[in-house]
Parts: C-alpha cells; sequence; structure tokens
C-alpha cells in the first residue's frame, strides 16, 4: 500500500458544515437513498504539488484490472504546514506529509473544479489544500471519504523546508539490499 492517504470516493455532490452527523440528499445520479456521514477529521494546509501518480486496480473482479474502473490517478501533495487540525473521533486521520487526490474519479463532497484547479498547477508549485475525512453511513454499506474542500494558490511560509518529493514506489525501481 501507499504511504499517506488517499482521497479517493463516491458521487459527487455539494458539502457543507462540519458538523459531527450531517445528512445530505443523494446527488440525482444516484438512487434515492439518503446519505449520512460523519466528520472524522478536519486538515487545513499549506501543500507542495509533487505531480501524478497512476494507481493500479488491486482487486479480482472479473473485470479487472482494465475494465472495473478500480484503477485511478492521483495529484500527490506534500504538506508544508498545517494551519489547522481536527480530529473529531479516536478514528480519525492523522497528520498526513504526503496526500493523494484522486482526480480521475468523482469523488463525494469534492467539487469538480478540484482536478480543474490541480490541473493547472506544476511540480513545485504551493497550494491551500483543506481536505475532511468523512465516515459515510449509505445504507448498509459505511466506507471513509477524503473529500477535498478547497485548494488554491498560496505561497509557502517563510521558515519551512519541505522534504523533497515522495521516492516512486514502483518495487522494481527501488534497488536490491546489498
Ligand atoms: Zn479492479
Amino acid at each position: 500500500m501507499m504511504a499517506g492517504i488517499l482521497l479517493a470516493a463516491c458521487t459527487v455532490s455539494a458539502l457543507s458544515a462540519q458538523t459531527e452527523q450531517n445528512a445530505v440528499p443523494a446527488t440525482s445520479a444516484a438512487p434515492a437513498a439518503f446519505k449520512q456521514y460523519e466528520v472524522l477529521a478536519t486538515f487545513k494546509t499549506i501543500a507542495r504539488f509533487d505531480g501524478y501518480k497512476d494507481i493500479p486496480c488491486r482487486h479480482l473482479t472479473s473485470l479487472c484490472p482494465d475494465r472495473c474502473g478500480h484503477a485511478s490517478r492521483v495529484a500527490v501533495f506534500t504538506v508544508a504546514s498545517y494551519l489547522d487540525y481536527h480530529k473529531g473521533g479516536k478514528y480519525g486521520d492523522e497528520k498526513q506529509q504526503t496526500v493523494y487526490v484522486d482526480v480521475a474519479k468523482p469523488v463525494y463532497g469534492q467539487s469538480p473544479q478540484v482536478a480543474e484547479t490541480i490541473a493547472k498547477l506544476k511540480p513545485g508549485d504551493i497550494v491551500r489544500l483543506d481536505w475532511q475525512h468523512l465516515y459515510m453511513h449509505d445504507g448498509g454499506s459505511m466506507y471513509p471519504v477524503r473529500p477535498v474542500n478547497s485548494i488554491a494558490p498560496a505561497k509557502l511560509p517563510e521558515g519551512i523546508v519541505l522534504p523533497p518529493p515522495p521516492l516512486p514506489e514502483n518495487p522494481a525501481q527501488v534497488p536490491m539490499p546489498l
């Protein structure tokens, strides 16, 4: 698995408050179900865009790996500074240094403008990057979703030294130990 977290998920919708338990109407594309979620953690950061990474399908359905839609493409960010972090429960994500934002699939609560903004970034660009760790209660299934709430160009705060971009995780590129 990847280090850091993957901000991924299911359907697109507007997402509003940061209350602990919200009910939001399903999108028109989804069944007429009523989704509920808990906000497990919120993150407000200054981060550096490090480019893209392709995530292969890791499942084994009959449609895998080419027709299942599991594979995705993520934008990789390295957090430079936390402006705010709030964990609402013990299962909320801890602070992350590497953040993966899914730009290939709709993410619940994440505006399509997020991917449009990211598409304009060059590796090394600094952004204000805010996201939430939600726990969805969707009928009988429960799963985490990590939508980006906002992203905008920003400046690196003075005195912050960023770590180098994360190393590629392709095992073929990792040298064997001597
Ligand atoms: Zn698959």
